[in-house]
């Protein structure tokens, strides 16, 4: 008798059979789980500078960067060595350390310009979601009032208030809101479209005394990147003052990413005079930390001062800060322009790729971060506009890329990520993949 074909043992299928029996959906965010463009994720062991290692122990350049943090590129060996002697002294206190301290003093610098200072305060969390969860109950309690201003397919993690038309897995999923957020929480979220001032405008006069702030990607990047047009933060920032509303914006993807002092320092326009800025991914290093910091008279309600609480266990971890602060300390002028040129040769590769293969297309940037948007050349700027594109073309793009050995995030509305550790031959590599991956999204 014939004996049936074997399918060729993968490590990375077996693990994900494996993985969905014990992990909901065999993943811990769903934004790794490959929903959009299908097969089994690679399950990682290990990462060096611009690379990354499956199970099966294949090598593929990183253009995900663990989602923002790896700006360094993966295990600098400055910042591995930080964090053990951090280790070594103890994982966790539950007291003060003299390491928080310098890192809020190294953010208040870094993003202090032209004499301004937003960062007059910070106060340390484990991850973006507490930081805007956070900001969110402070311009709350500083105004005394119930609405929050968030724009469709910005993304500011998983609090209930802050789901609603959120971009990143739940744009990936073509969800409007999650379940479980009961109605009355959501209702106090009004959703506007990005980039639109009259609605804005439209909001504030309906409900201008109702309203506690903005929230705002400082550029939006989880759904797919889109800049805020010329004017358009500055329109903001003056519709909810004139209002009594503060302004957060949201810099836990572009803060120390796309500039040394986040996009608040990139901006041509200028500083703007908002109220509080959130961070995460870059200023942990790639361990779990983020902050929330602005003006010391709002930042300052925060107890133990002040009536609004808020805590944590593990909040200043000294082995996350000291990843932190190395990584900080090491993210300097050179460290940003590498990042930038590295940025620019993926975008024009990925351009010249997708013209040859006779594919529409947009690369929207804000910085070193950019997206694609296939089957049209409207560089998108709001969320509608995001979703009105051939999606259906990125997933053989993206296998096409994954088996040549360049693991793309597995979403069109999610920023690429490039980082001071794509040499050349990374670069070199990500180029060589390229044409046939567009041609795989031509004949898609
Ligand atoms: N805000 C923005 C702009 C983000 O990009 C993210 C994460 N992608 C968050 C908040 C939430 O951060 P975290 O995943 O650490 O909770």
């Amino acid at each position: 008798p014939a004996v049936p074909p074997q399918e060729p043992f993968d490590a990375n299928a077996a693990l994900f059979e494996r993985a969905q029996r014990r992990i909901p959906g065999g993943v811990n965010s769903p934004v790794r789980a490959y929903r959009s463009v299908g097969g089994a994720p690679r399950f990682l062991s290990r990462a060096s500078g611009a690379l990354v290692f499956d199970a099966e122990g294949r090598e593929y350049v990183d253009l995900v960067a663990s989602w923002g943090p790896a700006l360094l590129g993966h295990a600098h060996p400055a910042v591995i060595d930080a964090v053990r002697t951090a280790a070594t002294r103890g994982l966790s206190f539950g007291a003060p350390t003299e390491g928080e301290v310098e890192l809020a003093e190294l953010v208040h610098d870094r993003v202090r310009r032209d004499s301004t200072t937003p960062i007059e305060r910070l106060r340390l969390v484990s991850t973006g979601t507490e930081a805007t969860m956070t900001a969110i109950r402070l311009v709350r309690g500083a105004t005394g009032r119930p609405l929050i201003v968030k724009f469709a397919g910005h993304y500011h993690g998983h609090s209930d208030g802050l789901l609603a038309e959120a971009g990143s897995g739940v744009a990936t999923q073509g969800l409007p809101a999650s379940a479980g957020v009961p109605e009355p929480v959501a209702a106090q979220t009004l959703v506007l479209p990005y980039n639109d001032e009259a609605a804005l405008q439209a909001a504030f006069d309906e409900h201008g005394d109702r309203i506690a702030g903005v929230i705002t990607e400082a550029a939006a990047a989880n759904m797919g990147v889109v800049v805020p047009h010329d004017g358009f933060d500055r329109a903001l920032v003056r519709i909810a003052h004139e209002h009594g509303a503060l302004v957060i914006s949201d810099e836990v993807l572009t803060g120390f990413r796309v500039h040394p002092g986040g996009w608040w320092g990139h901006d041509p326009a200028g500083p703007l005079d908002v109220d509080l800025i959130t961070y995460g991914k870059v200023i942990g290093g790639g361990m779990p930390l983020a902050a929330l910091g602005g003006r010391a008279d709002v930042m300052d309600l925060l107890a133990p001062l002040g009536p609004v609480y808020q805590a944590g266990t593990l909040s200043g971890n000294p082995v996350a800060v000291a990843a932190g602060i190395a990584t900080l300390r090491l993210a300097d002028a050179d460290v940003y322009a590498r990042v930038d040129a590295a940025a620019e040769r993926v975008v024009t590769a990925l351009d010249a790729a997708l013209t040859d293969a006779g594919v529409p297309h947009a690369i929207p940037r804000a910085g070193s971060l950019f997206s694609l948007v296939l089957g049209t050349d409207r560089v998108p700027s709001d969320y509608d506009e995001v979703r009105d594109q051939e999606a259906w073309r990125f997933p053989p793009f993206f296998h096409a890329m994954l088996e040549q050995g360049v693991s793309l995030p597995p979403s069109v509305f999610e920023a690429w990520f490039l980082t001071a550790a794509h040499d050349d031959a990374a670069l070199s590599r990500i180029e060589a993949a390229l044409p046939s991956a567009a041609r795989a999204a031509a004949s898609a």
